[in-house]
């Protein structure tokens, strides 16, 4: 590829609504734009990293003896009322109406329309065991699109969908998946963990997620590092429950990325009002204005009066980190402090009250709040805290925890859910009388599983975990371009237009994707672009460097060039 006849289109500023590092640096970096909430045209170097995680994707699919094909995008509403999913689904279901008023949706995953397929095709079980898989765009109305690629309303997922005999055959199907998203997730040059999941609304016997790991991942996971226990937290909490004390009050753990707090809290608050829970503990890391984690405080909610709340107090209770509270009057006992006036043990600091406001109210308050209405706290702590942070989760399990399988303590890191296996069962196929006929000619329902990765959400996840102040820096087999040469004079220098025309066929020759920078930019634009983009492999040719029979190359995690023999760059690369 030459530059001149590609499109490249770099920001020195992200747009203000860019929330995350991976939503700005994409937008600084030309891979994506926006249309609408939630919308993104995928410009071409974008759609140059997208095409890379599929292919890596079909491949692995192709090699776990997984079948592509490709549904609709638009699947008739009686195919989903068989399921009953046209109204579980809610609002996140995006439906739309034919000429004739005949009702759609636009889908969000394709479980109901492959069971179809398959009803009408699969009659015997020599058929069996299949696996189907397409590489689709989805559609979900979500409730708060945000960060970009992370959480869009039209995004790309390679969902498949396995059909076996019996139980046995499903749990193999299953690790057959599990396996292929492992090397999957391996060859994107990613840190991840698979994590047990809760199943859900989904329903079926067995579930895990995998994580990118990234310190600003929406999701907390707990995991033992002398074990191979590892669980998102709503299933490690699921275990905890019933092994504890029902608590009268939770802990609530929070870290940084500022940008889910507010609904965090408000989802929260929600779950604590409906288990009756009264007090909640808020853990704040404050965050420094460079960005970077800095001291922890931790905090008070308390919701008093049987949901006729009408105040909520907020104060810093230090110490907090490991401690469950069960009753309002434990609170009391343990850090002295009396409702309404929440403080550092042994201070008398001043009561910080939010406002008035009933249970009912408080929730969209939060929600709505900016972050200076929720820190609304008086002198006392809106001094000292630049920028806090709150994200909240609603914890039974914390750090240090005994393991459930007994083999050490509890670790939790943060993760950003890229992939998702179920074990179904025959809850579609029994909705949907989706069976075959067995060696005696008995029917029987199918046994599913179901397997998805959210293509377009690895893009932002790879860059949550790798980046600089420079921009981007992409996992090789991930990169828009594995190499980029970087000519100085291309247009001025017979020489070097000759060598780097010799260098780049060269590089095509041994399968490298690389692009030459023929735009005629001064030195320091054209690095900070690629910088920027985050291509792995930087050679720049200059005449200097050439009369020496020399190369500069440098690494995009380098701090500085080293010089390569002319004849040697390419093996250098490989
Ligand atoms: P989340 O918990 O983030 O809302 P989910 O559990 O609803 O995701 P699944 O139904 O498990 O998502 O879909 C499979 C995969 O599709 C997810 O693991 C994720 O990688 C991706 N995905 C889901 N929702 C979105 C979205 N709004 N934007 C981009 N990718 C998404
Ligand atoms: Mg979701
Ligand atoms: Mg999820
Ligand atoms: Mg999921």
């Amino acid at each position: 590829m030459r530059a001149s006849r590609f499109f490249i289109s770099t920001l020195k500023e992200a747009p203000s609504d860019a929330e995350i590092v991976s939503h700005q640096l994409m937008m600084r970096a030309g891979m994506i734009k926006r249309l609408g909430s939630g919308i993104y045209t995928y410009m071409p170097m974008g759609l140059k990293v997208i095409r890379k995680v599929e292919a890596i994707v079909r491949e692995e699919m192709n090699n776990a003896a997984a079948i592509e094909l490709l549904m609709p995008l638009v699947q008739p509403a009686e195919l989903w009322q068989e399921t009953g999913r046209w109204d579980k689904m809610g609002a996140e279901l995006m439906r739309v109406k034919d000429r004739h008023g005949r009702e759609f949706a636009i889908q969000p995953t394709s479980e109901e329309v492959i069971t179809d397929v398959v009803r009408s095709e699969i009659k015997s079980y020599k058929q069996l065991p299949l696996n189907f898989y397409h590489i689709q765009t989805k559609f979900r109305d979500e409730r708060r699109p945000r960060f970009g690629l992370m959480r869009g309303r039209e995004f790309t997922m390679k969902d498949a969908y396995s059909f076996d005999r019996d139980l046995a055959g499903m749990q193999q199907s299953y690790k057959v998946m599990f396996d292929a998203y492992t090397r999957i997730f391996t060859r994107f040059g990613l840190k991840f963990r698979a994590v047990a999941a809760d199943n859900g609304a989904i329903g079926g016997t067995g579930s895990h997620e995998f994580h990118v790991i990234a310190s600003t991942g929406e999701d907390a996971l707990v995991y033992c590092p002398d074990s191979d226990y590892a669980a998102n937290m709503e299933a490690a909490e699921a275990l905890a429950t019933g092994t504890r004390p029902a608590p009268g009050a939770a802990l609530v753990k929070t870290s940084t990325p500022k940008a889910a707090k507010c609904e965090d809290v408000a989802k929260l608050l929600g779950t604590a009002l409906s288990n009756t829970i009264k007090t909640l503990a808020l853990t704040v890391e404050q965050q420094g204005e460079d960005g970077t984690a800095g001291k922890k405080q931790y905090f008070m909610l308390l919701l008093r009066g049987d949901h006729e709340l009408n105040e909520i107090k907020v104060g810093k209770v230090p110490g907090l980190a490991n401690h469950r509270f069960s009753t309002e009057a434990e609170i009391l006992e343990v850090y002295g402090c009396i409702p309404g006036y929440l403080g550092p043990i042994g201070t008398k600091a001043p009561v910080t009250v939010v406002a008035d406001r009933t249970v009912a109210n408080m929730a969209d308050f939060i929600t709505g709040a900016n972050e200076a209405d929720f820190h609304y706290t008086g002198a006392n702590w809106g001094r000292d805290v630049a920028e806090p942070a709150i994200v909240a989760d609603l914890r039974n399990v914390v750090e240090g925890d005994p393991s459930p399988d007994g083999k050490g303590v509890l670790a939790i890191e943060r993760g950003i859910e890229v992939g998702h296996v179920f074990q179904l069962g025959t809850a579609y196929s029994e909705s949907m009388k989706a069976t075959f006929l067995d060696e005696n000619g008995k029917a029987a329902p199918l046994q599913m599983g179901c397997y998805g990765i959210g293509v377009t959400r690895i893009l932002g996840a790879a860059i949550e975990q790798n980046f600089d102040e420079k921009g981007i820096i992409w996992p090789t087999s991930l990169a828009p371009f594995e190499l980029v040469l970087c000519p100085m004079g291309y247009d001025r220098s017979e020489l070097v237009k000759e060598e780097t025309d010799k260098l780049y066929a060269a590089a095509q020759a041994a399968g490298i994707d690389v692009i030459v920078d023929d735009r005629g930019l001064r030195p320091g634009a054209m690095f900070a672009d690629w910088e920027l983009i985050g291509v792995p492999h930087r050679v720049v040719i200059g005449e200097r460097g050439l009369k020496e029979g020399n190369l500069e190359y440098q690494g995009r995690r380098d701090t500085e060039a080293t010089p390569v023999p002319l004849a040697e760059v390419v093996d250098f690369i490989k």
